[in-house]
Protein backbone atom coordinates (compact mmCIF):
# COMPACT_ATOMS: atom_id res chain seq x y z
CA UNK A 1 0.00 0.00 0.00
CA UNK A 2 1.21 3.32 -0.79
CA UNK A 3 0.67 6.47 1.90
CA UNK A 4 1.04 9.79 0.84
CA UNK A 5 0.97 12.32 3.38
CA UNK A 6 0.80 16.19 2.97
CA UNK A 7 2.44 17.96 5.82
CA UNK A 8 4.18 21.21 6.11
CA UNK A 9 6.68 18.90 8.95
CA UNK A 10 7.79 16.38 6.41
CA UNK A 11 11.30 15.70 8.55
CA UNK A 12 9.46 15.35 11.77
CA UNK A 13 6.10 13.17 10.25
CA UNK A 14 6.79 9.66 10.83
CA UNK A 15 9.57 9.83 12.84
CA UNK A 16 7.46 7.19 15.82
CA UNK A 17 6.31 5.32 12.35
CA UNK A 18 9.94 4.12 11.70
CA UNK A 19 10.21 1.81 14.79
CA UNK A 20 8.49 -1.73 15.58
CA UNK A 21 5.17 -2.78 13.64
CA UNK A 22 5.31 0.06 10.94
CA UNK A 23 9.08 0.10 10.42
CA UNK A 24 9.37 -3.54 9.55
CA UNK A 25 5.89 -3.00 6.69
CA UNK A 26 7.89 -0.43 5.20
CA UNK A 27 11.14 -2.13 5.48
CA UNK A 28 9.21 -5.53 3.47
CA UNK A 29 7.94 -2.78 1.19
CA UNK A 30 3.98 -3.75 2.50
CA UNK A 31 3.74 -0.01 2.99
CA UNK A 32 5.55 2.62 1.32
CA UNK A 33 5.14 6.23 2.85
CA UNK A 34 6.06 9.78 1.24
CA UNK A 35 6.02 13.09 2.28
CA UNK A 36 5.26 16.26 0.43
CA UNK A 37 5.40 19.78 1.86
CA UNK A 38 2.87 22.20 0.40
CA UNK A 39 6.03 25.03 1.07
CA UNK A 40 7.87 23.36 -1.65
CA UNK A 41 5.07 24.75 -4.16
CA UNK A 42 4.78 28.21 -2.44
CA UNK A 43 5.23 31.08 -5.31
CA UNK A 44 7.27 33.41 -3.45
CA UNK A 45 11.04 32.73 -1.91
CA UNK A 46 10.30 32.37 1.30
CA UNK A 47 7.74 29.36 0.96
CA UNK A 48 4.63 31.24 2.48
CA UNK A 49 1.89 28.60 2.88
CA UNK A 50 -0.31 30.61 4.99
CA UNK A 51 -3.11 33.04 4.38
CA UNK A 52 -4.99 35.83 6.53
CA UNK A 53 -8.76 34.44 7.06
CA UNK A 54 -11.07 36.36 5.21
CA UNK A 55 -13.89 37.90 8.12
CA UNK A 56 -10.92 38.64 10.25
CA UNK A 57 -10.44 36.35 12.88
CA UNK A 58 -6.88 35.56 15.13
CA UNK A 59 -5.54 32.46 13.12
CA UNK A 60 -4.19 31.71 9.78
CA UNK A 61 -5.88 29.62 7.18
CA UNK A 62 -3.13 27.37 4.90
CA UNK A 63 -3.10 29.20 1.82
CA UNK A 64 -4.92 27.50 -1.02
CA UNK A 65 -2.50 27.52 -4.41
CA UNK A 66 0.64 25.65 -2.47
CA UNK A 67 -1.96 22.44 -1.22
CA UNK A 68 -3.83 22.40 -4.82
CA UNK A 69 -0.20 22.54 -6.49
CA UNK A 70 0.71 19.69 -3.93
CA UNK A 71 -1.78 17.51 -4.77
CA UNK A 72 -2.14 17.98 -8.58
CA UNK A 73 1.72 16.98 -8.14
CA UNK A 74 1.02 13.79 -5.82
CA UNK A 75 -1.91 13.09 -8.07
CA UNK A 76 0.16 12.84 -11.30
CA UNK A 77 2.58 10.84 -9.61
CA UNK A 78 0.78 7.78 -9.37
CA UNK A 79 -2.29 7.97 -10.27
CA UNK A 80 -5.71 7.86 -8.34
CA UNK A 81 -6.47 7.91 -4.59
CA UNK A 82 -8.21 8.24 -1.84
CA UNK A 83 -7.70 11.87 -0.41
CA UNK A 84 -8.69 12.33 3.68
CA UNK A 85 -8.45 15.04 5.30
CA UNK A 86 -7.49 14.96 8.94
CA UNK A 87 -10.11 17.46 10.85
CA UNK A 88 -11.78 17.54 14.43
CA UNK A 89 -14.81 17.85 12.35
CA UNK A 90 -14.53 14.95 10.36
CA UNK A 91 -15.52 11.11 10.57
CA UNK A 92 -14.64 9.12 13.86
CA UNK A 93 -11.55 7.17 12.87
CA UNK A 94 -11.89 3.41 14.01
CA UNK A 95 -11.11 0.05 13.89
CA UNK A 96 -13.65 -0.43 10.45
CA UNK A 97 -12.40 2.59 9.27
CA UNK A 98 -8.83 1.30 9.25
CA UNK A 99 -10.10 -2.08 8.05
CA UNK A 100 -11.78 -0.18 4.79
CA UNK A 101 -8.49 2.01 4.34
CA UNK A 102 -6.35 -1.23 4.50
CA UNK A 103 -7.88 -2.84 1.78
CA UNK A 104 -7.08 0.15 -0.77
CA UNK A 105 -3.69 0.34 -2.19
CA UNK A 106 -3.51 3.96 -2.10
CA UNK A 107 -4.26 6.75 0.45
CA UNK A 108 -3.64 10.68 0.88
CA UNK A 109 -3.74 12.17 3.95
CA UNK A 110 -3.51 15.55 4.01
CA UNK A 111 -2.66 17.39 7.42
CA UNK A 112 -3.85 20.39 8.29
CA UNK A 113 -2.39 23.55 10.15
CA UNK A 114 -3.22 26.82 11.64
CA UNK A 115 -7.37 27.17 11.81
CA UNK A 116 -7.53 24.43 8.44
CA UNK A 117 -7.77 24.33 4.92
CA UNK A 118 -9.87 26.65 2.60
CA UNK A 119 -13.82 25.31 2.81
CA UNK A 120 -13.95 24.93 -0.62
CA UNK A 121 -11.08 23.04 -1.33
CA UNK A 122 -12.08 20.64 1.39
CA UNK A 123 -15.23 20.47 -1.25
CA UNK A 124 -13.05 19.96 -4.38
CA UNK A 125 -10.65 18.07 -3.29
CA UNK A 126 -11.33 16.08 -0.12
CA UNK A 127 -12.82 12.25 -0.49
CA UNK A 128 -13.05 12.31 2.88
CA UNK A 129 -12.49 13.72 6.31
CA UNK A 130 -11.20 11.94 9.84
CA UNK A 131 -11.48 12.81 13.33
CA UNK A 132 -8.92 11.18 15.59
CA UNK A 133 -11.66 12.28 18.58
CA UNK A 134 -13.42 15.00 20.07
CA UNK A 135 -10.38 17.03 20.86
CA UNK A 136 -8.12 19.56 18.98
CA UNK A 137 -4.39 19.28 18.08
CA UNK A 138 -1.90 21.27 16.75
CA UNK A 139 -2.15 19.45 13.40
CA UNK A 140 -2.76 16.91 11.65
CA UNK A 141 0.53 14.95 11.71
CA UNK A 142 -0.25 13.23 14.93
CA UNK A 143 -3.57 12.17 13.76
CA UNK A 144 -2.39 10.92 10.48
CA UNK A 145 0.36 8.78 11.89
CA UNK A 146 -2.28 7.28 14.28
CA UNK A 147 -4.32 6.21 10.85
CA UNK A 148 -0.76 4.82 8.97
CA UNK A 149 0.10 2.88 12.26
CA UNK A 150 -3.63 1.74 12.64
CA UNK A 151 -3.80 0.86 9.16
CA UNK A 152 -0.56 -0.90 8.60
CA UNK A 153 -1.65 -3.74 11.45
CA UNK A 154 -4.03 -4.47 8.94
CA UNK A 155 -1.96 -5.13 5.90
CA UNK A 156 -1.53 -8.68 4.94
CA UNK A 157 2.14 -10.21 6.35
CA UNK A 158 2.82 -6.92 8.51
CA UNK A 159 2.51 -8.52 12.35
CA UNK A 160 4.62 -11.18 13.59
CA UNK A 161 1.84 -13.59 14.14
CA UNK A 162 -1.16 -13.59 11.71
CA UNK A 163 -3.77 -14.12 14.71
CA UNK A 164 -2.12 -10.82 16.19
CA UNK A 165 -4.47 -8.01 15.03
CA UNK A 166 -7.45 -10.68 15.02
CA UNK A 167 -7.21 -10.87 18.76
CA UNK A 168 -6.57 -6.94 18.98
CA UNK A 169 -9.45 -4.69 20.86
CA UNK A 170 -11.97 -3.57 18.33
CA UNK A 171 -10.86 -6.34 15.47
CA UNK A 172 -14.42 -8.39 16.03
CA UNK A 173 -16.34 -5.30 17.98
CA UNK A 174 -14.88 -6.49 21.42
CA UNK A 175 -12.29 -5.10 23.88
CA UNK A 176 -9.10 -7.27 23.71
CA UNK A 177 -8.97 -9.71 27.36
CA UNK A 178 -6.35 -9.13 29.58
CA UNK A 179 -2.46 -10.53 29.02
CA UNK A 180 -0.58 -11.85 31.88
CA UNK A 181 3.50 -12.58 31.86
CA UNK A 182 6.02 -13.89 34.12
CA UNK A 183 6.32 -14.37 37.18
CA UNK A 184 2.98 -16.81 37.83
CA UNK A 185 2.66 -15.62 41.30
CA UNK A 186 3.93 -12.20 42.47
CA UNK A 187 3.42 -9.73 45.53
CA UNK A 188 1.30 -7.75 42.97
CA UNK A 189 -1.25 -11.38 42.30
CA UNK A 190 -1.59 -14.59 40.50
CA UNK A 191 -1.91 -15.18 36.91
CA UNK A 192 -5.30 -16.29 36.19
CA UNK A 193 -4.81 -20.48 36.81
CA UNK A 194 -6.89 -21.55 33.40
CA UNK A 195 -4.17 -19.80 31.81
CA UNK A 196 -1.36 -22.19 32.70
CA UNK A 197 -3.42 -25.11 32.37
CA UNK A 198 -2.34 -26.18 28.84
CA UNK A 199 -6.05 -26.23 28.09
CA UNK A 200 -6.64 -24.86 24.67
CA UNK A 201 -10.34 -24.77 24.55
CA UNK A 202 -10.65 -23.46 28.08
CA UNK A 203 -8.31 -20.83 27.62
CA UNK A 204 -10.49 -19.87 24.46
CA UNK A 205 -13.24 -19.44 26.57
CA UNK A 206 -11.43 -17.82 29.23
CA UNK A 207 -10.19 -15.07 26.88
CA UNK A 208 -13.65 -14.51 25.30
CA UNK A 209 -15.72 -14.37 28.51
CA UNK A 210 -12.78 -11.89 29.72
CA UNK A 211 -13.46 -9.72 26.66
CA UNK A 212 -16.94 -9.98 27.04
CA UNK A 213 -16.80 -9.02 30.42
CA UNK A 214 -14.31 -5.72 29.85
CA UNK A 215 -16.67 -4.63 26.92
CA UNK A 216 -19.47 -4.75 28.94
CA UNK A 217 -17.83 -2.61 32.23
CA UNK A 218 -16.29 -0.46 29.80
CA UNK A 219 -18.00 0.04 26.27
CA UNK A 220 -21.47 -0.90 26.73
CA UNK A 221 -22.70 0.30 23.63
CA UNK A 222 -19.99 -1.59 21.58
CA UNK A 223 -22.25 -4.93 23.06
CA UNK A 224 -25.42 -3.12 22.21
CA UNK A 225 -24.24 -3.02 18.55
CA UNK A 226 -23.48 -6.79 18.55
CA UNK A 227 -25.31 -9.98 18.09
CA UNK A 228 -24.06 -12.33 20.57
CA UNK A 229 -24.07 -16.07 19.89
CA UNK A 230 -25.36 -18.41 22.51
CA UNK A 231 -21.85 -19.03 23.94
CA UNK A 232 -21.34 -15.89 24.14
CA UNK A 233 -24.44 -14.89 26.24
CA UNK A 234 -23.87 -17.87 28.41
CA UNK A 235 -19.86 -16.60 29.00
CA UNK A 236 -21.61 -12.72 29.85
CA UNK A 237 -24.00 -14.07 32.26
CA UNK A 238 -21.24 -16.11 34.00
CA UNK A 239 -19.05 -13.07 33.97
CA UNK A 240 -21.58 -10.97 35.33
CA UNK A 241 -22.90 -13.20 37.56
CA UNK A 242 -19.74 -13.83 39.30
CA UNK A 243 -18.77 -9.74 38.98
CA UNK A 244 -21.86 -9.25 40.82
CA UNK A 245 -21.30 -12.01 43.82
CA UNK A 246 -17.49 -10.11 43.74
CA UNK A 247 -19.30 -6.89 44.41
CA UNK A 248 -21.31 -8.08 47.31
CA UNK A 249 -18.53 -10.07 48.86
CA UNK A 250 -16.61 -6.34 48.97
CA UNK A 251 -19.60 -4.75 50.19
CA UNK A 252 -20.22 -7.78 53.51
CA UNK A 253 -16.34 -7.08 53.86
CA UNK A 254 -16.36 -3.64 53.94
CA UNK A 255 -19.72 -3.52 56.23
CA UNK A 256 -18.07 -5.47 58.72
N1 LIG B 1 -9.95 25.43 13.71
C1 LIG B 1 -10.03 24.00 13.77
C2 LIG B 1 -11.23 23.60 14.59
O1 LIG B 1 -11.50 24.23 15.61
O2 LIG B 1 -11.87 22.62 14.24
C3 LIG B 1 -8.80 23.42 14.40
C4 LIG B 1 -7.63 23.42 13.53
S1 LIG B 1 -6.30 22.54 14.24
C5 LIG B 1 -5.52 23.75 15.22
C6 LIG B 1 -5.18 22.34 12.92
C7 LIG B 1 -5.27 21.00 12.21
O3 LIG B 1 -5.00 19.95 13.12
C8 LIG B 1 -6.59 20.65 11.60
O4 LIG B 1 -6.75 21.28 10.35
C9 LIG B 1 -6.49 19.15 11.47
O5 LIG B 1 -5.79 18.76 10.31
C10 LIG B 1 -5.65 18.77 12.68
N2 LIG B 1 -6.46 18.25 13.79
C11 LIG B 1 -6.61 18.83 15.00
N3 LIG B 1 -7.37 18.08 15.81
C12 LIG B 1 -7.70 16.98 15.12
C13 LIG B 1 -8.48 15.82 15.40
N4 LIG B 1 -9.09 15.66 16.57
N5 LIG B 1 -8.59 14.86 14.46
C14 LIG B 1 -7.99 15.02 13.26
N6 LIG B 1 -7.26 16.10 12.92
C15 LIG B 1 -7.11 17.07 13.83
Amino acid sequence: MRVDVVTLFPEEFGKTLGYGVVGRAIDRRVLELRCWNPRDFASDERGTVDDRPFGGGPGMVLATEPLRQCLAAIRSDGGTATTALLAPDGKRFDQEAARIMSQRDRLVLVCGRYEGIDERLVAAEMDEAWSVGDYVLSGGELPAAIVVDAVARLLPGVLGKAASAVEDSFFDGLLDCPHYTRPEHGDFGDVPPVLLSGHHEQVRRWRLKQSLGRTWQRRPDLLRRRRMSKEERELLAQFIEEYMAGQTGRADEEAR
